[in-house]
């Protein structure tokens, strides 16, 4: 028997890294979705490109937020711009595939690697920033290249960050590629994982949870008994990640070509936003370069409490009441706080999509979402991600790369 007939699972490598699980017919490479390479296109270009089309049919809006599902009314594709991409996919496809490429990339990520873990070891605690509300209570996520893998995995810290010695201690060890920190504060961020009240996470939560409890009972390892510790969520009274605040936070990194288009369309939304006045909130803007195209703003002095005043508790009791009449489930304070943020940034993006400003609206509006940590290396540009002053929009400067 031969390589050919014997090695039947599927050798494409997704994104991150990880092995398509699926098998090939006999005598192939790939399963029936990743014949895409150009190998696949020469023998049916037509197969490759109908299979492009099926993912990326429409020339979307840089703003437009149906990238995935497509049911949106950017303009259909014509059939040349399809076989034009599909066929530059292929060329990139069947690359990546090749030996070599796979060796290059890991001299580059262990080249990369190498030097930030030079430049974290050659800063002291003044050059980094924990300047966020209770960074206690956010978890803190970064990226490290695993060499025996090959691919980038997430990490995330089993305590709370609390100060930088802490903090630098972890980059040093790890000379991470991207560090980002949770955008809402959580009372146990450690825990934090996939959301139990969505669609998409309530099976994962129910999974983790069980895991979690058997654990607790030093019993890792036995699997019947976590399948016992699997309950739905309706009977849960408490869960570890409750939601405490989320501030506000905007992402202009949004497909901008040059730093000047994303520090004009940055200033543009300062403009906007000093329009807004969260009743009872005072502002607190920082302005930060991510360290690659992009710059975020951050308002720490917004709270989804205080931005309510008096109504608040009345409002609470009302979403909770609400949620169990629509779903039978009690969802708790938690809940209710980060369902009322959600909602009062979703009315604020409203506003802001009006006036026509570009930026990621889900990282303002989502409570699950991480952002960049200032003081850290964009580990795709090499460049610090920082706190900058407004008028450095003006005329911006990006600084050095560290390759
Ligand atoms: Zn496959
Ligand atoms: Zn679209």
């Amino acid at each position: 028997m031969n390589w050919r007939e014997e090695h039947t699972q599927c050798l494409h490598r997704k994104k991150d890294g990880t092995r398509c699980q699926l098998d090939t017919a006999p005598g192939d490479f790939a399963c029936r979705h990743h014949t895409i390479a150009v190998n696949d296109f020469i023998e049916d270009p037509m197969a490759v490109i109908a299979k492009f089309r099926q993912y990326f049919p429409k020339n979307h809006h840089p703003a437009c937020d149906r990238k995935g599902q497509n049911d949106c009314d950017c303009p259909d594709r014509t059939f040349g711009e399809l076989a034009g991409l599909a066929y530059q996919r292929a060329a990139r496809t069947s690359l990546q595939r090749t030996r070599l490429h796979r060796a290059m990339v890991r001299e580059e990520m262990r080249y990369r690697t190498d030097l930030i873990r030079r430049y974290y070891n050659s800063i002291d605690e003044s050059h980094l920033w924990l300047g966020m509300p209770n960074p206690k209570w956010r978890q803190i996520r970064y990226f490290v290249w695993n060499d025996e893998e090959e691919r980038m995995i997430v990490k995330k810290h089993d305590r709370s960050i609390r100060n930088k010695t802490q903090l630098l201690k972890l980059l040093r060890r790890e000379a991470p590629h991207h560090v980002y920190y949770t955008t809402s504060q959580f009372r146990n961020p450690a825990e934090v994982g996939p959301d139990p009240f969505s669609k998409s996470g309530r099976d994962k939560y129910i999974k983790k949870n069980a895991k979690r409890l058997a654990r607790k009972e030093g019993k890792t390892k036995d699997k019947k008994r976590i399948k016992e510790l699997m309950y739905p969520v309706s009977q849960w009274s408490d869960y570890g990640n409750a939601f405490i605040e989320q501030e506000m936070y905007f992402d202009v990194d949004y497909e901008m070509e040059t730093f000047q288009e994303s520090a004009q369309e940055t200033l543009r939304l300062a403009e906007f936003y000093e329009t807004i006045n969260h009743n009872g909130c005072d502002k607190d803007v920082h302005y930060v370069f991510s360290g690659g195209k992009g710059f975020h703003m951050v308002d720490f002095g917004y709270s989804v409490r205080k931005s309510h005043g008096d109504k608040y508790s009345d409002r609470i009791a009302r979403t909770i009441a609400f949620e169990k009449e629509k779903s039978g489930l009690f969802k708790g304070a938690a809940f209710a706080a980060m369902d009322m943020s959600r909602r009062y940034k979703k009315r604020l993006i409203k506003r802001i999509r009006k006036q026509g400003i570009l930026l990621d609206y889900e990282v303002t509006v989502d409570p699950r979402r991480i952002i960049r940590l200032p003081g850290t290396i964009h580990g795709k540009r090499g460049r610090v991600c920082r706190i900058i002053d407004k008028n450095d929009l003006h005329n911006f400067d990006p600084g050095p790369t560290l390759w």
